[in-house]
């Protein structure tokens, strides 16, 4: 069944297959993790299985408070039914602390809380289009912020994928791709812990169970998949690298 479908395009961490309809695609989520444009490459276990959970449940909560989003249902553990979009070439990362290549960039520590919220673009978009995205950004933002506060993560940084559907003539901004710990920034808000994808890219170990420890907060994870008595022990990867 899975090998009949057609593949529309394969990335680093997903798969897009044709959909049941027209207009619609199949998302799968791999377990491949890659930082630093491809150069480091690894297999987490069971993250695509969370980042799809995850996604959904972010999209769907979403679009509950009125933004758009790409998301229709969940399929099965790895798989999510999309509407197909046209990917708008931009980029947008959101910004509430410094870290990562914006604390490289101007030597702002890592850590430190911006003056205001920034939203930087990699773009080729029209200016109507970039005023839909960057008011949907900014309630992301707000909403997301909210949202992890409520479970004790500061929401660092995020990215955010734009697609355009059309309907005749006109065309509507909807938010794309995927929202989960491989494109946000999540620090636990009493630790410092990160609970992201920097635990990757930076050789910090427990990545599968800092993905866990998110889903599990968000109540995403029934007990025997993680309850709490399995609450992520990232102290024992803290005192293997002798901290
Ligand atoms: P930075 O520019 O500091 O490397 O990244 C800022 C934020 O955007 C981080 O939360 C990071 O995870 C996310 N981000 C930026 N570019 C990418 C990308 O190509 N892939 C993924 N997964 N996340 C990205």
């Amino acid at each position: 069944m899975m090998s009949r479908r057609r593949q529309i395009y394969e990335g680093k961490a997903k798969i897009l297959y044709e959909g049941p309809e027209p207009g619609t695609l199949i998302q799968y989520f791999k377990d491949d993790a890659t930082a630093f444009n491809g150069e480091k490459k690894a297999t987490i276990n069971g993250k695509g299985v969370i980042n799809n959970r995850i996604s959904e449940y972010v999209f769907t909560r979403l679009n509950h408070i009125g933004i758009p989003t790409h998301f229709i249902r969940r399929l099965n553990m790895r798989e999510q039914l999309i509407r197909q979009v046209e990917i708008i070439p931009i980029e947008v990362v959101v910004r509430n602390v410094a870290a990562g290549s914006i604390s490289k960039r101007l030597g702002i520590p890592e850590g430190e809380p911006l003056p205001h919220t920034l939203i930087e673009y990699y773009y080729w978009a029209n200016n109507e289009e970039m005023q839909d995205i960057s008011s949907m950004a900014i309630r992301v933002n707000d909403f997301m912020s909210g949202m992890f506060a409520a479970i004790n993560i500061r929401l660092i940084d995020f990215k955010l994928e734009f697609g355009r559907i059309w309907d005749g003539d006109y065309s509507r901004v909807i938010l794309a791709d995927e929202i989960s710990p491989d494109g946000c920034r999540l620090w636990d808000m009493t630790t410092g812990e990160k609970l992201d994808k920097d635990r990757f890219r930076r050789d910090l170990g427990g990545e599968e169970e800092a993905y866990q420890e998110v889903a599990r907060r968000l109540g995403l994870l029934t007990n025997e998949e993680g309850g709490p008595s399995e609450v992520a022990d990232l102290s024992k990867h803290r005192k293997l690298r002798g901290k």
